[in-house]
């Protein structure tokens, strides 16, 4: 069993030695736990040593966690592929998703998000390398998507989200964490309705120094708190 505690202190000295490096602020920087394949128990470990913001990739594997756990202080991320006919269970039980690549998603989310919430925080994911396989929208295609998000109301569009692919030898790993924020203050200076925008999604396990060195404001860390994932 992993000592998640003890993990959960490296991993917050990490962010808060590499933010100083860069210049930034510890708490410029929020950690959100991946526990996509943890358990319950794990979870709960995470939270009784502090943590508050969990991400989960899985649509009913999260609903189920959500529910055993009954902590409402806690703030829950759906960070994998949403599905259209699943965006009402993310609509009614999360605070945030991080994977918008459509205006049909973000269409239906704000129909069903209701009332009695707070607007659900919305981030576009890009596809930062141009891969022909992966989910997220083309850096050109981001301008478009954000102006016809952030006329829907129950949505509150906070920024992108990136996961690049690893280990092109030839680039530095931060080079796609700059031009995601490059596009960032793109669409900040685009229009009014954009400029409030504040969220850079980006960093894991293997790669949050190079994301917060070029401005990550949220980094999804798993396996580095929690240890491998089981299924
Ligand atoms: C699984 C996952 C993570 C966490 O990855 P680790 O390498 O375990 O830190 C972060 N973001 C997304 C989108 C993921 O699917």
């Amino acid at each position: 069993m992993p000592n998640i505690t003890h993990n959960i202190k490296l991993v917050q000295q990490r962010i808060a030695d590499c933010a100083r490096g860069a210049g930034r602020s510890a708490d410029a920087v929020t950690l959100l736990a991946v526990s996509k394949g943890q358990s319950v128990d794990r979870i709960r470990e995470a939270a009784g040593a502090g943590l508050t913001r969990f991400g989960e990739n899985y649509l009913q594997e999260a609903l189920e966690k959500i529910d055993a756990l009954e902590n409402p202080g806690l703030e829950w991320h759906f960070i994998g592929p949403l599905q259209s006919n699943k965006t009402r269970a993310v609509a009614e039980n999360f605070q945030w998703l991080h994977t918008v690549d459509r205006i049909k998603i973000a269409e239906r989310l704000s129909r069903q998000r209701p009332g009695s919430m707070s607007p659900l925080n919305l981030c576009i994911q890009v596809n930062i390398d141009g891969e022909k396989s992966k989910s997220g929208v083309a850096p050109r295609e981001a301008d478009e998507l954000a102006t016809a998000i952030a006329g829907l109301p129950g949505l509150r569009l906070r920024g992108l989200m990136a996961i690049p692919t690893p280990g092109n030898p030839a680039v530095s790993p931060r080079e796609p964490f700059f031009r995601l924020a490059r596009l960032l203050d793109r669409l900040r200076a685009l229009s009014p309705e954009l400029a409030h925008l504040d969220t850079l999604s980006m960093g894991m396990s293997g790669d949050m120094e190079a994301a917060i060195a070029e401005g990550a404001t949220i980094v999804r860390v798993g396996t580095a708190i929690f240890g491998p994932r089981g299924r």
